[in-house]
């Protein structure tokens, strides 16, 4: 097996959940967010209730959403990871696309919202771009993280963060996303690689952020049909689905391809787009 066949298996698994890069720092705070105001559940006590409306579960950790309440409407959340890793400056310099503006575009173009979990090293490599997506009311951006390492091992083959630097990640990626202008941003997280356990949770409690998986899973990491990618979308989205893909050209080539068959099939089944935020209520 030659090195780059082991790399793709290793990167490939990695983007199941979020996409296969690396990366790392600190920020700001998600708690004043410019996110849609009041996604509280009015049933929910106010006091007991994260930002985005949903209490802390057991033992002060983090709620952890990976799709829609179980009776929920034709509705599905696309949700992009924008992967870029601490140490991966120097291949952005020689010209690796880590964005994907045209896949951004087709989204507006099909007036299809959607949630994007970013890293703060995304955001520092591409402000324009973030500023642009956080401006949008198409659009939320969520943390993922600030350099894209794993906070629990193994992952994927994932390099692992400390244990006393999670909580400087989640905080140095809301800055960094906050400091491009964004301003929809929303306390959500996405664990690189999708990779955590219970102490992981504690920290996302203590930055008042809500954990979000999937239940989909595209397969558009590192993929190279894009029909395949789509069929899977199709065939694994019921109502209330939670669906991740990746806006990273050189690791996920063909999502915007998948896209455009996606979105008109799941029109055509009746399925309504709606980001995170709107997929929590139903
Ligand atoms: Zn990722």
């Amino acid at each position: 097996m030659t090195t780059m066949t082991v790399l793709g298996a290793v990167l490939g698994g990695a983007l199941v959940g979020c996409a296969g890069t690396s990366g790392d720092a600190p920020g700001d705070r998600p708690a004043a967010a410019s996110t849609t105001p009041s996604r509280a559940p009015s049933s929910a006590p106010p006091a007991a209730t994260t930002p985005s409306g949903i209490a802390p579960g057991p033992t002060g950790l983090a709620p952890v959403l990976t799709r829609g309440p179980k009776n929920a409407a034709k509705v599905v959340a696309l949700t992009f990871d924008a992967d870029m890793t601490a140490d991966e400056g120097p291949r952005a310099a020689a010209g690796e696309h880590f964005d994907n503006p045209e896949l951004i575009a087709l989204l507006r173009r099909l007036k299809v919202p959607a949630t994007v979990f970013m890293t703060g090293r995304w955001a520092e490599e591409y402000p324009s771009q973030a500023r642009s997506i956080g401006t949008d009311p198409l659009f939320e951006i969520g943390n993922h993280s600030y350099s894209h390492y794993a906070f629990t091992s193994p992952c994927y083959g994932l390099p692992t963060m400390k244990k006393d630097a999670i909580r400087g990640e989640v905080e140095r990626a809301f800055g960094a996303i906050r400091k491009t202008g964004a301003r929809n941003v929303v306390p959500y997280f996405r664990f690189p690689g999708g990779c955590y356990d219970d102490a992981s949770l504690r920290t996302l409690a203590a930055e008042k952020v809500t954990a979000v998986q999937w239940d989909v899973v595209s397969g558009d990491a590192f993929a190279t049909d894009a029909d395949a990618v789509a069929e899977q979308v199709l065939d694994g989205v019921k109502p209330g689905s939670l669906v991740v893909m990746h806006c990273t050209r050189s690791a996920a080539p063909v999502t915007g391809q998948a896209v455009s068959r996606v979105v008109p099939e799941l029109r055509r089944r009746g399925y309504r787009f709606v980001k995170v935020s709107d997929l929590k209520r139903g």
